[in-house]
């Protein structure tokens, strides 16, 4: 009996103490960002301290679903180095500034782009690709689309 191979084959971030409402978040489609208490900065990815002061006396602030961006700075991959990429070349993979917290940037791929489109600050918009039934990746994608 052959059986259809529909499964996810990228890797699923792993959530941890740390991250987890990050994750939790992007699986509402929605962001969360780590904030500091005491010194107010952002640490984006979230760790277990603050990365500007190193307070523990950090919180996850909600940002909603409506992110907008502009493309800090990005590089396309002709190459899959990971299992699962090999059929969505060439990949593009982004720093997305915020506009809500423009002191933070966001790592994703931008879908729906042809790469003649890229431009560094291009408006771009986060996106949700659900990966799982219950796991969802942020992403990005042109703000015009
Ligand atoms: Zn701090």
């Amino acid at each position: 009996m052959t059986q259809a191979t529909t499964a996810y084959q990228k890797p699923i971030p792993l959530k941890d103490l740390d991250n987890a409402p990050y994750w939790d978040a992007a699986d509402q489609h929605q962001l969360a960002l780590q904030k500091c208490d005491d010194c107010q900065a952002y640490s984006q990815p979230p760790g277990p301290t603050c990365a500007k002061c190193g307070s523990a006396n950090v919180r996850f602030e909600q940002l909603g679903d409506d992110i907008t961006a502009t493309v800090y700075s990005y590089v396309v991959s002709y190459r899959p180095f990971l299992p699962g990429f090999q059929d969505e070349l060439p990949t593009i993979i982004a720093l997305g500034q915020l506009d809500q917290v423009p002191e933070v940037k966001i790592m994703g791929n931008i879908l729906k782009c042809e790469e003649k489109d890229l431009q560094i600050g291009m408006p771009i918009r986060m996106t949700w690709v659900d990966i799982t039934e219950d796991r969802a990746l942020p992403q990005w994608i042109p703000a015009t689309n």
